[in-house]
């Protein structure tokens, strides 16, 4: 039987992290945790609600939510209450509203609880924010990924577009660069490496160069 395996992505908006923590995912036939997603669902069904900042509300929404992973091979499945959070939750207005609850302490405790959960009994590749600093310090591989903003950018609108969103360049790289700011300024698991994560600077690699390199890292110390 294999040892369990926990690979920490973590970086900026952008960066390349959740398309290579997929591919990495098919590679070692292991599941694949998106924990913006998880923020991303509780800031768009908090928003729904119509959610004014008001604290004892956000503590009984939260009682209420389940968030599980459904592994198979070839994809993973994040579901809230039994739902699969789907593109709605993708635009960059969302990220914002994500980032604006991220910022709150009882919404961090308890989606680090849950990803805790989720990685109790599988092997995962989890990416995020903090995937490698706070919620798996001692993961097996932690890698963090950045890229100019300009790229990021760039890579953001032709991923919106392939959604269907349309999106204006300008927007996008002022939107991503105050999201950049917010979430790296943040009192509570701001944004930043890991001291042992291994960076990798994304803007001038293809995504399969990207990937050799985790992949390089990860078979040879596996
Ligand atoms: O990665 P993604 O852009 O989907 O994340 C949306 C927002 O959720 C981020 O801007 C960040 O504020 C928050 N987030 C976080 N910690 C994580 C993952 C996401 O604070 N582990």
């Amino acid at each position: 039987m294999h040892k369990k395996l926990i690979i920490t992505i973590d970086g900026p908006a952008g960066s390349g992290k959740t398309t290579i923590a997929k591919l990495i995912s098919n590679k070692l036939k292991i599941a694949y945790l998106d924990t913006g997603a998880m923020y991303r669902g509780v800031a768009f069904a908090l928003n729904k609600m119509g959610w004014s900042g008001n604290k004892e509300k956000i503590k009984s929404f939260l009682q209420d939510i389940r968030f599980d992973l459904v592994y198979k091979e070839g994809g993973s499945l994040l579901r809230m209450n039994g739902n699969v959070l789907g593109d709605e939750i993708r635009t960059e207005e969302v990220g914002l509203m994500a980032s604006n609850i991220a910022k709150l302490q009882i919404v961090r405790k308890y989606l680090t609880k849950v990803q805790r959960r989720i990685a109790r009994d599988v092997s995962l590749v989890a990416e995020g924010r903090d995937m490698g600093s706070v919620v798996f310090p001692n993961a097996d591989f932690k890698f963090f990924l950045d890229a100019s903003p300009e790229i990021r950018a760039k890579r953001r609108v032709e991923q919106l577009r392939e959604l269907g969103i349309s999106v204006n360049y300008q927007d996008i790289l002022e939107e991503l660069q105050k999201r950049d700011i917010q979430d790296s300024t943040r009192a509570i698991s701001p944004l930043r490496p890991a001291e042992d994560a291994i960076k990798i600077d994304t803007s001038n690699l293809t995504l399969s160069q990207v990937l050799d390199k985790i992949m390089w890292y990860v078979k040879g110390h596996s």
